[in-house]
């Protein structure tokens, strides 16, 4: 197998054909359709959309209700026509929890959402500018996720992560959170071990041209093992790669990482750690999912005049 890492993504494609992936941390809902069929032909399974913010701050609870709802609702469906599995995690981002009157509002609706099928997770929460009142919120619905016995997802900030990270860790610890149910996002070299040596599962998002690339992300699995890592794409409404978990994969593939490992950090490991929830059930995916896109849901289709569906009833994977 070439040692390159400067191949192009059809020859890494080999690398990893009959691997199957879940990727724990993407936003459908700003994505294309393009997306889903490329994901679909990597190998991804299932994936968690965490609820966000949207790039621009929402103005009244409406917004909030509708974007909870298409999560549990529309964008689950869309992702089913695609063949990919779609779990979600319901919260109050961190920066919208400085909307205070707002926020109140908020939280009076989350449990609405958080007892949906489905949804395998309070997320993702935490901090962003590290203010007083993303830190009321967060501890508001750590409570929350007590309650509903469900795992939390934490975005850590991209300023003063160490410090943010650190403070994120203790504050969950402090509210009685068992850490094996608190998955601590967006780690880099800087964070991991803590991370890993309080007990936490530790996310890592892989970002195009900045920050944590996928050459970084197989030298953190050399060095720390796969137990309770996870590999994300974290893909958005931003420059972002839907396809960062098989292509980290893959590259982990061609440094020689066994399959065993690398199954750890693309796939197993999130199951165990969102699974928690009782939501997540391995057999619905495992084997791929049925698509059949003649199917509506509430008299809508992801077909448009004249389309032809694309009809997979059996397996995934690479072709
Ligand atoms: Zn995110």
């Amino acid at each position: 197998m070439p040692e390159h890492s400067d191949l192009n993504w059809e020859e890494y494609r080999e690398a990893i054909r009959g691997m199957r992936f879940f990727d724990p941390h993407i936003h459908m809902t700003s994505r294309t359709t393009d997306d889903y069929q490329a994901m679909f032909d990597a190998g991804i399974v299932a994936l968690i959309e965490p609820a966000f913010w949207l790039g621009q701050p929402r103005t009244g609870l409406s917004s909030f209700k509708d974007y909870y709802s298409s999560l549990v609702n529309w964008e689950r469906f869309r992702s089913s026509q695609f063949g990919i599995k779609h779990y979600c995690t319901i919260g109050l981002n961190s920066r919208e929890a400085n909307n205070e009157p707002l926020a109140e509002q908020v939280m009076e609706i989350l449990p609405l959402f958080l007892y949906k099928e489905g949804v395998v997770g309070v997320g993702e929460i935490g901090f962003d500018d590290q203010t007083a009142a993303e830190e009321k919120y967060y501890r508001a619905q750590l409570e929350l996720a007590k309650q509903a016995k469900l795992p939390v997802q934490v975005h850590t900030p991209h300023r003063d992560k160490k410090n943010g990270t650190e403070r994120s860790m203790a504050i969950a610890l402090e509210h009685g959170l068992d850490p094996a149910w608190v998955i601590i996002d967006h780690n880099n070299e800087e964070t991991v071990e803590s991370v890993l040596d309080q007990g936490f599962y530790a996310g890592f998002t892989i970002y195009p041209f900045t920050k944590m690339g996928n050459e970084r992300m197989v030298k953190v699995v050399e060095r720390y093992g796969p137990e309770r890592i996870m590999v994300n794409s974290a893909a958005d409404w931003g420059i972002s790669d839907p396809l960062a978990l098989p292509k980290t994969a893959a590259l982990m593939k061609m440094r020689g990482i066994p399959d065993d490992v690398i199954k750890k950090v693309t796939y197993q490991n999130a199951i165990e750690a969102f699974g928690q929830s009782g939501q997540i059930d391995e057999s619905v995916f495992a084997n791929g999912l049925a698509i059949d896109q003649s199917q509506k849901m509430n008299g809508n289709t992801i077909l448009r005049g004249g389309q032809q569906p694309r009809i997979a009833k059996d397996s995934l994977l690479i072709k």
